[in-house]
């Protein structure tokens, strides 16, 4: 364990890195990271202050709410304090804080789930039911009047309904719905003004406006979420008699009897949130009965009968190790950032591609940086931001290799591509990667790095074709090979030549010739020979491809060793040529599918195959051009358009059965 005195320096970049953008973020609006990063370091801050106590000074970050209020406003002190809320990140954090309660209180608890709205608090002040002002949160005991700029959110009533009590204090989150969010920042670009960097700041730098006029233009919306009345016994009911009063209540809300209700209320809008149309960042989660609530009380900061659950980020900020760069399979350079592994929406990240010299120069990324990765959905984790002021003094701009780190061989650039390459044919790591390539395109199973660097190594593995050429007796001799697993390999490759035509040509690794290309071309060049007299013009005016792709694949052909492969890879038996035209189904020709759910037993890539092989068209989202939803378990918001749009659902069952039926013979005759 570190001692107090090694571990102040980092306390204090921390607390003059939170306190810089805490600034941008809460005075100008204009936040200089994301929420992820700024709650990452703001964690780290308080970790060390938990570790070691005697480093927390009062002007510490984690000792205050908000921020001072702006000036230009008239400062308003707040009749009940705006707590912030404290944070739960994940689902093990919401169960401590759940068992936390429940032995302070020693009974079960009630808690409301209510969506967790990214937008600003705000106070409003009614008397005799009508509105007479409106607050921002500010550092919670006092904050900025902003009556005249609410009164222009249409949706918040300056009277309220019904029977009104003489006072009363409302909080509630002032938002920028997205649309008006990308309405927004297309009018600002268009009079060439900054964009707004999220909706949260775009809706409190609003708020911020001296003229109420702009506030109006902008079309911020309000959901409310707390009443100080003591009329109200619970959570549940002030929500009810927001309602009543005329106040828009944000639907998506539960009464929960117990943690593990408010974890699967939590797990279902996790993804259900993207297609709400505002932002939030995770749920809020209240005790329900305000005698519990009053039982439980606050600390300085948070009251400790509530909690924020956020979603897990989708970027976090690491620091680079090294800076390392691989061979592809095209002679590509790739370089490559090696970081100190992060966990980012669930997954361990450590390694995140640079891209091409011109990217790292324009980042500027430099070994011993601290760089904020993000990782969104499935997609690959990419570089975001370099921290600039995290530098270490001692770090130096990198500097792109001259010649090729696996075979010594000077790299190339030509004008105008990005991409700087090792020009020799035989690098070793150019062909370790067509190997690669070629068991993952024609699905043959194991062959993995180690065998393929063993391999090549050895030099009797140079082409795709020598793999045909693989003996038991030769593979068996090799290290940590024994004869089963020999003797599978060679069966596997054997396999391989009954695979389509498509699949071979995704396998010879021509450039810009994916998996989805490959198929749209063996679709219209029945064979190896007709794609390869084909001429880049014909080519390039297929499918809208372009000359690049024609080039590339008039240029493969036009190699004598790849005319040499294709000989060879013909003479081993592998699918060259398409089945004929009677064997191929087009059942589904002109017929769009969305996939959604899980399906009994098929996978999604495998029914996209299916569908595709018919001829059909799969798309990942719903529109009035679909034509059928395969849904499975768990289908989401797709199917509730599909039901809406009247578009056929089908379960794998029935997509098997249509299938079938079009191949049944039609009578006995057939
Ligand atoms: P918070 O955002 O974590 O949570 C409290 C807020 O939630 C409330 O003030 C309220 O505005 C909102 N809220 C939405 N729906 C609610 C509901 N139904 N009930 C109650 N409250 C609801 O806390 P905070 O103090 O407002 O802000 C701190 C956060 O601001 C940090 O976690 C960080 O993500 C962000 N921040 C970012 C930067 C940056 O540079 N990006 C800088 C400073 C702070």
């Amino acid at each position: 364990m570190p001692t107090p005195d090694e571990t102040k320096p980092r306390v204090l970049e921390l607390r003059t890195l939170l306190h810089e953008w805490g600034s941008a973020y809460y005075v100008l609006d204009a936040p200089k990271v994301s929420d992820a990063v700024y709650d990452q370091h703001y964690q780290e801050l308080k970790s060390l202050e938990t570790d070691f106590p005697e480093l927390i000074t009062a002007d510490s970050p984690t000792q205050r709410v908000g921020d001072k209020p702006a000036s230009g406003f008239v400062t308003v002190t707040h009749k009940v304090p705006m707590y912030s809320l404290d944070n739960a990140f994940g689902y093990e954090d919401l169960q401590k804080w759940g068992e936390k309660l429940r032995k302070q209180v020693d009974k079960d608890l009630e808690f409301v789930c209510e969506l967790k709205i990214d937008g600003s608090a705000t106070a409003l002040s009614y008397e005799a039911g009508f509105l007479v002002r409106g607050a921002t949160r500010g550092d919670g005991t006092e904050g900025e009047e902003i009556t005249q700029n609410l009164r222009t959110i249409r949706v918040l009533p300056l009277k309220l309904l019904g029977t009104a009590p003489p006072t009363l204090e409302v909080r509630g989150e002032a938002f920028m719905p997205r649309e008006e969010f990308e309405r927004n920042n297309r009018e600002r670009e268009a009079n060439g003004e900054k964009r707004f960097a999220n909706p949260r700041n775009a809706c409190a730098g609003t708020l911020r406006q001296l003229d109420a006029q702009i506030v109006a233009a902008r079309k911020l919306n309000f959901f409310a979420y707390t009443v100080h009345y003591s009329e109200v016994e619970s959570q549940w009911e002030a929500l009810s008699a927001l309602e009543t009063w005329g106040f828009r209540v944000n639907p998506n809300r539960k009464l929960c009897r117990n943690i593990e209700e408010v974890k699967a209320f939590c797990e279902h809008w996790e993804t259900e949130r993207e297609n709400l149309p505002y932002d939030t960042d995770g749920v809020v989660i209240k005790v329900n009965q305000f005698v519990d609530q009053a039982e439980l009380g606050f600390t300085s900061k948070f009251p400790r009968w509530a909690i924020a659950f956020k979603y897990p980020p989708k970027e976090m900020a690491t620091q680079v190790e090294a800076i390392t760069v691989q061979v592809g399979r095209t002679g590509t350079l790739t370089p490559v950032a090696e970081l100190t592994p992060v966990l980012i929406s669930g997954s361990t990240v450590s390694r995140v591609t640079l891209h091409n010299q011109d990217r790292i120069e324009q980042l500027d990324v430099r070994v011993g940086d601290t760089i904020v990765v993000r990782k969104a959905g499935e997609i690959i984790p990419e570089i975001v931001q370099v921290l600039g002021d995290l530098r270490p003094e001692n770090a130096v701009p990198y500097r792109f290799p001259s010649h090729c780190p696996e075979c010594s061989t000077a790299v190339v650039r030509s004008d105008g591509e990005a991409a700087t390459r090792c020009p020799n044919l035989q690098c070793p790591a150019a062909i370790r990667g067509q190997i690669a390539h070629w068991c993952s395109a024609l699905e043959i199973d194991g062959i993995g790095d180690k065998l393929i660097a063993q391999l090549v190594g050895s030099c009797k593995v140079q082409s795709v074709a020598d793999l045909y050429d693989l003996s038991p007796d030769f593979l068996s001799g090799l290290e940590r090979m024994g004869k089963r697993s020999a003797l599978k390999i060679v069966e596997q490759l054997q396999n391989s030549r009954n695979q389509p035509w498509h699949r071979v040509l995704h396998g010879l690794g021509i450039r810009h010739v994916g998996e989805r290309v490959a198929k749209e071309l063996a679709r219209t060049f029945s064979s190896i020979e007709a794609l390869g007299s084909a001429n880049a013009t014909s080519i390039a005016a297929l499918y809208g491809f372009g000359e690049e792709m024609a080039d590339g694949i008039v240029e493969w052909f036009a190699q004598p060793d790849n005319q040499q492969l294709i000989a060879r890879l013909s003479a081993y038996g592998l699918g060259l040529t398409a089945k004929t035209e009677s064997m191929v189904s087009r059942i589904w020709a002109g017929k769009t599918f969305v996939i959604t759910g899980t399906l009994p037993t098929l996978s999604r890539e495998a029914c996209t195959e299916l569908i595709e092989s018919h001829g059909g068209k799969v798309t990942s989202s719903v529109s009035s051009r679909s034509h059928y939803l395969v849904a499975g378990e768990n289908a989401g918001s797709k199917l509730t358009k599909a039901q809406e749009l009247g578009i056929t659902i089908l379960d794998e069952a029935q997509l098997q059965a249509m299938v079938q039926a079009a191949f049944a013979p039609r009578s006995p005759d057939c």
